[in-house]
């Protein structure tokens, strides 16, 4: 009998992926954790019946969520990383040899556990030295904090469930106040085509516009994202992120990526038309 993993990504829409095994399920205190192996993504993991990360294209969110910033502000030595708990942003940071420390704040000691255990091509830099990683609430831990980091990445859920409180204007307001003077903040901002995302997404940013001088959207085509079309966002006190990009300075790292280079960068900032219009209207 063929099995499939089928999302409701929204009510009228379903994302199927053939299916050889069924790996892993269990409800943690905060979210339904499944892991699958794929015919065509390799191992996928899931929380509450949505798509985190696949073997397959995980490079590509990985690559953007942190190359972006690290290009704009490539002196960047400590970071934050709220959620994130499969690994793959901090695998990525740490690939950068003068950041200094990664604090990674994630709710769910699941997620990570899961991961070490499922994905390690992933997770692999979860207990990394550099990497300090402690399981708690991204909302609870920001207040109060001033002054601290030169990126903060919101590698979040969807705003339901436990990621909700990371998209308030509560929230953001704690990140400018925890940024460094040329920090940097970066999240994932749902996907433009599907009304129920979209709304989010604007709304996401439109509370960064109230915080933040500079707040732009970039974009990513990530096959098993709703519409496979995802938006981030990138706010920052100083730093514009096409006017300010380091392209010299970032490719003399000698980083090799699969999907992120400093060309791409600075189309992923040239948003279509309707998007724009979105977002202005937001
Ligand atoms: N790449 C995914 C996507 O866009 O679909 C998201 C990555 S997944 C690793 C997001 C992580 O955020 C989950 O592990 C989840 O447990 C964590 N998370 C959700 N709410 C959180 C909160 N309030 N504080 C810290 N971590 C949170």
């Amino acid at each position: 009998m063929e099995l499939w993993y089928t999302e409701e990504q929204t009510d009228n829409v379903r994302l199927s992926l053939k299916v050889k095994n069924h790996l892993f399920s269990d409800q943690s205190d905060f979210q339904k954790v499944d892991v699958f192996e794929t015919f065509e993504y390799g191992r996928l993991m899931t929380l509450d019946g949505l798509v985190m990360v696949t073997e397959k294209d995980e490079f590509i969110y990985h690559d953007m969520i942190v190359h972006t910033a690290m290009a704009v502000n490539p002196a960047i030595k400590n970071v934050l990383v709220i959620g994130g708990g499969d690994g793959g942003t901090v695998r990525e940071l740490m690939r950068y040899k003068h950041i200094e420390r990664a604090d990674m704040v994630e709710i769910d000691q699941m997620v990570c556990d899961v991961a070490r255990d499922y994905f390690p091509t992933i997770s692999g830099d979860l207990d990394n030295p550099r990497v300090n990683l402690s399981y708690e609430d991204g909302v609870a831990y920001m207040k109060g904090k001033e002054n601290m980091y030169d990126l903060i990445i919101i590698d979040s859920t969807d705003p339901v469930g436990p990621g909700e409180g990371l998209f308030t204007t509560e929230f953001y307001t704690d990140c400018f106040n925890a940024l460094t003077e040329n920090g940097i903040l970066v999240n994932q901002n749902e996907s433009p085509v599907y009304e129920q995302f979209a709304k989010e997404a604007i709304r996401a940013n439109a509370k960064l516009r109230k915080i933040f001088p500079i707040v732009e959207v970039y974009s990513a085509a990530i096959p098993t994202y709703p519409s496979g079309f995802w938006l981030f966002g990138f706010a920052s006190k100083k730093l514009h992120p096409i006017n300010d990009l380091q392209a010299d300075t970032w490719n003399s790292f000698g980083i090799k990526t699969k999907y992120y280079n400093t060309e791409l960068h600075k189309g992923a900032f040239a948003l279509p038309s309707y998007v724009k219009e979105y977002i202005a209207n937001g």
